[in-house]
């Protein structure tokens, strides 16, 4: 144990409960435990795989209630985002039971002999999770690497470790062999590093701010292991003057503002046609105003708190534009801020450049169709966006221009689990979820039998 954590309920600043962090040797052990295990649960016949990974998706359905009560207490997301979240866990594990039946190889024409390809296992995979959404990032990670024939170590952000820990009982509960899914809380600095360097975790599946992204890919370069990097976004809502303004209007709030803003795929930059701006402006403020920040064990909830004090304090760091208008919050104890919008005076601006990671969206005009992409281009990042027209010939040519992992057109949703997931540029590599996802935790084994 390298000492304890102590989980704040950020709605109100009490403590919850206590976390015993993990050291270098419990880390150790739970990797040589996982690999133990792997040699057993790569064997296990496929079909009976699936019905494990079933059970642990029924199991998690049993516990929804609990493990979304644990996340408004750990995390301050809405009841009613936590029921979604636990329900995503339930349904991804549920879409990748159907894969150990259908790891297909292929048959490939040679002369002399047959020659066949195998989706064969990693390893130990190693998730790394971040704080804003514990559950299903989790479980975009541990479904597919499982369901794939893997073992899995996760460990949960410092911030956030309830409901990971949940979810290792729930696994165990549900006949999920011991060391096949371990869930170690701990530092970043021990446990995460540990995944990275230890040689038998044989792929990373990261999650979380660029910068720590980019030191886990370079330290993966020394063993030359697999990595999937989900990072950081800056994404651009672009709203048409011919689309229904009315839609977008009161869409835009949710699009930026859930999750308080710590949202990776935020549309925290809005970008409108100019001679929509005024219109969009009115309909946006009468919609920020009605968005409604509190306790987020109400059902009403839309918007709870931010998750920790020094993330708040990090955001009021991007203040310094001038305010078109806030919503509103509750005052006193947690660490609450009301939404905020900004119009930034140019583009080079720190809040239109930066990932604030909190409730503050900026808003700049934009003249025409070729300037709304490439003032939509001029970022780092690349994970999500949004576009907003009638006319669906615009929206094909600008969901292709822009340079960006996950688009919606007349929608602002980015996550669903049966499509890709992940970023261009800066905002990560490789892709998660959606059909694919089980060729990140497999290598293509290719066997020729010559049959002269
Ligand atoms: P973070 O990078 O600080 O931490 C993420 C995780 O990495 C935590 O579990 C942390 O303990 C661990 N970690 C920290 N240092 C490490 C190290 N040296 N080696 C190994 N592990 C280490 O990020 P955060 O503050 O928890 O999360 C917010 C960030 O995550 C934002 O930038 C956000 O955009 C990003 N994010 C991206 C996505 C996506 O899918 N692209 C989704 C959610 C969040």
């Amino acid at each position: 144990m390298s000492g304890i954590y102590q989980v704040i309920n950020p709605a109100n600043e009490s403590i919850v409960t206590d976390v015993d962090l993990a050291d270098l040797a419990a880390v150790d052990a739970a990797i040589e435990k996982a690999d133990r295990a792997f040699k057993t649960w790569r064997t296990i016949a496929p079909g009976e795989r699936a019905k494990l990974l079933r059970a642990f998706a029924q199991e998690v359905t049993n516990h929804r209630q609990e493990l979304a009560m644990l996340e408004v207490t750990n995390s301050g997301h809405t009841i009613s985002n936590a029921l979604w979240e636990a329900d995503n866990v339930a349904n991804v594990l549920n879409y990748y039971s159907a894969a150990p039946e259908r790891l297909f190889g292929r048959q490939i024409p040679v002369p002399n002999g047959i020659d066949i390809t195998f989706k064969e296992p990693l390893g130990v995979v190693g998730v790394i999770v971040p704080w804003n959404f514990p559950m299903p990032i989790a479980g975009w990670g541990f479904a597919p690497a499982l369901a794939a024939g893997n073992t899995v170590v996760l460990k949960p952000a410092e911030y956030t470790p309830l409901t990971a820990i949940k979810l290792g009982e729930i696994a165990l509960k549900a006949g999920i062999p011991e060391g096949v899914f371990t869930v170690i809380p701990g530092k970043g600095s021990i446990v995460g590093n540990r995944f990275v360097t230890h040689p038998k975790v044989r792929k990373i599946v990261f999650t979380g701010s660029t910068e720590v992204g980019k030191s886990i890919m370079a330290g993966c370069a020394e063993q030359v292991k697999r990595v999937t990097l989900e990072l950081g976004g800056k994404s651009a809502n672009v709203i048409f003057a011919d689309s229904d303004l009315e839609k977008a209007a009161a869409a835009a709030p949710g699009a930026v503002f859930d999750n308080a803003g710590q949202d990776c795929c935020a549309r925290s930059r809005i970008l409108v046609e100019k001679k929509a701006f005024d219109k969009f402006m009115e309909l946006f403020e009468s919609a920020v105003k009605k968005f409604r920040v509190e306790d987020p064990s109400l059902a009403t909830a839309e918007m709870g708190p931010l998750i920790s004090k020094k993330q708040f304090e990090s955001v009021q760091n991007y203040l310094n534009e001038p305010v078109a208008f806030k919503g509103s919050a509750p005052s006193g104890k947690g660490f609450w801020m009301a939404p905020t919008v900004l119009q930034p005076k140019s583009t080079d601006s720190k809040s239109w450049r930066e990932e604030i990671f909190g409730p503050v969206v900026s808003v700049m005009p934009f003249e025409d169709e070729a300037d709304a992409i490439a003032k939509a281009n001029d970022t780092d990042f690349g994970l999500s966006g949004s576009i907003w027209t009638r006319d669906s010939a615009k929206a094909i040519r600008v969901s292709r221009a822009i340079e960006s992992g996950n688009l919606s057109v007349n929608s602002n949703s980015s996550v669903r689990y049966w499509t890709p997931f992940g970023g261009y540029k800066q905002s990560g590599l490789g892709r998660e979820l959606g059909p694919d996802a089980l060729d990140s935790f497999t290598e293509v084994k290719n066997v020729f039998i010559n049959t002269d």
